[in-house]
């Protein structure tokens, strides 16, 4: 799973960090200077300004680095430990297993590459350029992230992969809303999101949830996507569909969670989804993953009727949880993988 959703990352200073590690303004400056000039595709522009600026500030084909170039180049393997790589460019290059050991990379740019198996222990890397970058099963270890850019697209999928100081993967955790696995969040929905048997996608799902950011048409209008009367409910014509609505505000939601034995409260929110009713009878080890069976499957009926054009259909909402609780019965720890029987009690066909 990646961050492909999160939207993009800044990393930027903060409380936590102290006063020695934070970022340089100049640093930062030159690198989104230099990433608006590359969004731009100003190759031209570039080149003219290899000729005209300092070339130990400029993004070069290489950097101050021997000249030697470094972007774009199958450097797997190589071994960069301890140099001064200020500022290098290493854009779109293949660099697994390449060693940074305690290199000087403040600012470099690692846009598009693929940092598969990397070691970048020790190294200094604020302001540095994670942009799109694969940086899976890199080594971090007490390396300073500080001010590093990290866009929607990098894979650094969860922070459980890296070895992170202390500090910093607090850090990385708190910006990232605790996507982190790894106990080191101290968000409260952490047990919610992570500590449950479901798949990972619909973990991703919930960890949206929480947050209210899943798909609906009042984030829409929030966008500019949707007017004010493009908003409502597709399935109860309520005039607002909001997060909150599609999994228990609509009469829909209503209903399947009563069917379902629970003591349906249409003014639950998703921000406390980990407390949404069950069935009394629910075995409370694995009552988080039958929580997100349903919420994943109330959310897939709605995309349903919107995106397929089907119609509401509680026969169907069921069905597709009982299929799917058959499926997971395998991914749950072998104590709970009997509470599958009783949640499909709670689901049973029903004709209507
Ligand atoms: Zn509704």
């Amino acid at each position: 799973m990646t961050m492909s959703i999160l939207g993009a990352l800044k990393l930027s200073p903060s409380s936590l960090v102290p006063a020695t590690a934070v970022a340089q303004p100049s640093g930062r400056i030159s690198s989104s200077l230099h990433f608006h000039l590359a969004n731009a595709g100003a190759a031209a522009l570039v080149a003219a300004s290899l000729l005209l600026a300092d070339p130990a500030l400029a993004f070069r084909g290489g950097g101050p680095y021997g000249q030697q170039v470094t972007r774009g180049q199958d450097l797997t393997g190589k071994d960069f430990s301890g140099q001064t790589l200020i500022k290098q460019d290493f854009k779109t290059s293949i660099l697994r297993q390449t060693n940074f050991k305690g290199a000087n990379l403040l600012g470099a740019s690692f846009f598009d590459a693929d940092l598969t198996g990397a070691d970048l222990s020790d190294a200094d890397l604020r302001n540095a350029d994670f942009s799109l970058a694969n940086v899976t099963k890199v080594n971090l270890t007490n390396a300073n992230l500080e001010g590093a850019l990290v866009t929607g697209n990098t894979s650094f999928k969860d922070f459980t992969d890296v070895p992170l100081r202390d500090d910093q993967r607090d850090y990385l955790c708190k910006i990232a809303d605790g996507l982190c696995t790894d106990g080191g969040v101290r968000d409260g929905h952490h047990p919610f999101v992570w500590c449950n048997s479901a798949p990972e996608r619909v973990r991703f799902f919930a960890w949206l949830l929480v947050r209210g950011r899943i798909q609906c048409r009042a984030n829409l209008l929030c966008k500019g996507i949707l007017d004010e009367h493009s908003c409502h409910c597709p399935i109860c014509d309520n005039p607002l569909e909001t997060p909150d609505h599609i999994m228990f505000g609509c009469e829909f939601a209503h209903r399947f969670w009563s069917m379902l034995g629970a003591d349906a409260d249409a003014t639950h929110r998703v921000a406390e989804s980990s407390t949404c009713p069950l069935p009394h009878s629910a075995p409370t080890g694995s009552a988080t993953t039958l929580r997100l069976l349903c919420l994943w499957h109330l959310l897939k009926h709605r995309n349903g009727v919107v995106f397929n054009g089907l119609a509401p259909s509680l026969s169907l909402v069921r069905k597709n949880c009982r299929d799917d609780a058959v499926l997971w019965r395998a991914r749950l720890p072998m104590e709970q993988r009997d509470d599958v029987d009783l949640w499909l009690t709670y689901l049973l066909p029903v004709r209507f």
